[in-house]
């Protein structure tokens, strides 16, 4: 039995032994969860709340069927992949079922990290490339490999140099991005920033490097960074015009995929089924919470991998639990019809329509006030940190949905109202 603990000596232990950079949610008053159960967390006090937050427990924290499937696979058997087993290859065929045809060959490792961090090397080993172009703002992972391509972490104060071999294109944003729809109106969006992506190919790479193009990553709805919706044809053109000079195109599916994006299973899908990427990387819903992440590719790039003669072990990727818990999910998001209830959206606060100033301190304000007063559980994310970001589990539901809109607009108006009074 692992002892239980008060709230009190929980944070102490915490602060005595765990790293200060692991931050925690609500910094100045942390939750502690005990428990979950599909769309709500109980505190240690039995306190009940909405959870928003979670998209990792996919299709509701502690659904049933995705622990039996755990459990009953660890009363039975858990090893490395070098033995046969039916649970890694049925996975596979499972994942394959959801993608387009071309992308049918399966690396299972742990994390999303883990699964960027392969794409990256395969696209190496395809290409024979090394410069690599990601988006401003975007975050793909905690390892070295990806703090440099992550303009999220790298714009810090205090981060590492971005290396040379990595440019940023701008982030599509329509709305508050370097091109804006409000000045363009008759324009297609989608195309003026993929110029900036081959404008990028064209002088930074090209020109000032004498490279090519090894990748071109982007999640496929930038979610960290601000919840960017990509605008119509900006990836068709993008991966046309990274393809052309000698590149890959990466999808990172590591936070919208698996039918998060409500309409399709794939974010890369939403644009037409002729948007097609070399990688796709995919990881946290796909657990449940349990770590379990895959990398997707074509034959052509598995080949060039294989032609290395290296071997790719991964000690835990593709364990028969870790499978049998992906299975199970896939099978609860098929069977409960859990794409219909879809929703991952972001909603940007603001100071004012006209100058789009962010509401910065006001999010804050937001984020903590719906966990205090309405048990709501929201986080905030984008470069200016005013974007309320919703990703919860897909068993959300509409009685949900206008639970938190009744309570954002009772709060943004309370806050509105407060502040006017103090000018
Ligand atoms: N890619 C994206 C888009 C992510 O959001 C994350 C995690 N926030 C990662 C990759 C890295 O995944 P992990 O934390 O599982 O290593």
């Amino acid at each position: 039995e692992i002892k239980k603990l008060t709230f009190t000596q929980t944070i102490d232990l915490r602060n005595k032994y765990v790293g200060k950079s692991c931050e925690l949610f609500y910094k100045k008053s942390p939750l502690k969860i005990v428990r979950g159960q599909a769309q709500y967390l109980y505190d240690q006090d039995g306190r009940e709340y909405l959870d928003c937050i979670n998209n990792v427990a996919h299709v509701g924290h502690c659904h049933p069927d995705v622990v039996k499937a755990g459990v009953e696979q660890m009363q039975q058997l858990n090893t490395n992949s070098r033995f046969l087993h039916d649970n890694l290859v049925i996975c596979a065929e499972k994942i394959v079922s959801k993608m387009p045809e071309s992308l049918s060959v399966c690396f299972f490792v742990n994390s999303g990290s883990e699964a960027n961090d392969l794409a990256i090397r395969l696209a190496r080993q395809h290409t024979g490339n090394t410069d690599i172009i990601t988006l401003d703002h975007a975050y793909h992972g905690h390892l070295t490999s990806l703090i440099d391509i992550s303009p999220y972490k790298l714009n810090l104060p205090g981060a590492p140099k971005k290396p040379d071999h990595v440019h940023v294109a701008p982030v599509p944003d329509v709305y508050r991005g370097k091109i804006r729809a409000e000045d363009h109106p008759e324009e297609d969006m989608g195309k003026l920033y993929a110029l900036e992506v081959k404008k990028l190919i064209d002088e930074n790479v090209i020109e000032q490097r004498g490279q090519k193009v090894c990748a071109y990553i982007a999640e496929s709805l930038q979610s960290c960074g601000g919840q960017i919706i990509l605008p119509h044809n900006y990836l068709r053109n993008v991966y046309k015009y990274v393809r052309e000079a000698g590149g890959v195109c990466i999808a990172d599916e590591v936070q919208v995929g698996f039918g998060r994006s409500g309409t399709h299973y794939w974010a890369f899908q939403l644009d037409g089924s002729d948007v097609l990427p070399d990688i796709v990387t995919v990881g946290k819903p796909m657990g449940n919470g349990h770590p379990v992440a895959a990398v997707i590719t074509t034959e052509a790039v598995a080949r060039s991998f294989e032609a290395t003669g290296i071997q790719y072990f991964n000690t835990y990727g593709g364990n028969p639990v870790s499978c049998a818990i992906a299975i199970s999910v896939m099978n609860v998001v098929d069977n409960e019809n859990m794409m219909e209830n879809a929703k991952d959206v972001g909603v940007e606060l603001i100071k004012d329509r006209k100058t789009k100033t962010p509401a910065t301190v006001e999010t804050r304000e937001v984020v903590n006030r719906m966990k205090d007063e309405e048990g709501i559980l929201v986080s905030s994310d984008g470069p200016d940190v005013n974007v309320i970001k919703l990703k919860p589990p897909m068993v959300f539901s509409k009685a949900n949905a206008d639970r938190f809109l009744r309570a954002l607009k009772k709060m943004v108006s309370d806050i509105r109202a407060q502040r006017y009074q103090l000018l």
